[in-house]
Formats: C-alpha cells, structure tokens, sequence
C-alpha cells in the first residue's frame, strides 16, 4: 500500500523531530495534503495507525487538513478553484493553466510533549520553532 511507505516516511520524519527537539511524547501530526497528492486520507488514517505503533508517535494523532486545488491562468493571470480531473480557469475557462496548489504532501505541525519541569513553555517553543521552519 502506497500510503503506508508515505506514512513511515512521515513517522520517520517526526521521530527525527522529536529526537532533536529531546521529546518523549508526539501528542499529534498535522498533515497537508492536495487532491492531487496521491495519496487518501482515509487510507492514510489506516495506514498511521499501523506505522506509528512502537514508536514516539505511538500515541499521536494524525490530522489531516485538505488543501485546495488551484490553478493559475495564463490567459486571464487569475488563480481560482478547479476540479482534479479538469483543470480549468475558474474565471475564463482557459486550459492553459498552471497548478498553483493541490498537489502537496507537507508536514505542517507537530506537537511534542518533552517530560521536563517546564514541560509547557518548552513545547510552545517547539512548535513555534516549527512554525518558522515552514
Ligand atoms: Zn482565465
């Protein structure tokens, strides 16, 4: 199954993360992906549940957050909304049109739970430095 090789990258990817960041815990994962990214939400939500068993992230949560498919127009320069199988403008109904999102597949967010005395400011800190790096 395709989404679960893309599901133990992604774990793999995390417990890096959570390795440098000195975390014990993953609470969850927040995942941002297009129509066309290929792979299925819900067929990810089977396959994390499998990949994530033993690991750091054996307790997260994965949140999924559709991203909207897009395509800029070379005739009229609009970016609208279209359809995976037909990607036209939305303004001029032009096909000359260049994908502007929908096809990504991105690490948004991680939160981590380090077991320290400050345990809460050091996952605020987490997360912002994660934030930045997008
Ligand atoms: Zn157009």
């Amino acid at each position: 199954m395709h989404e679960l090789a893309v599901c133990q990258a992604l774990i793999d990817q995390v417990e890096q993360l959570a390795l440098k960041e000195h975390a014990q815990q993953v609470l969850s994962i927040h995942l941002g992906i297009g129509p066309l990214s290929g792979v299925e939400a819900r067929l990810l939500q089977q396959a994390f549940s499998i990949a994530r068993a033993g690991g750091v992230a054996a307790e997260a949560e994965l949140v999924i957050d559709s991203l909207p498919l897009q395509v800029s127009c070379d005739q009229c320069g609009q970016t609208t909304d279209a359809l995976p199988a037909r990607l036209l403008c939305g303004a001029c109904g032009n096909w000359r049109t260049r994908l502007v999102s929908g096809d990504e597949l991105q690490l948004q967010h991680v939160e981590l739970i380090r077991q320290t005395a400050d345990d809460l400011a050091e996952h605020e800190t987490s997360m912002q430095q994660h934030e930045r790096a997008n």
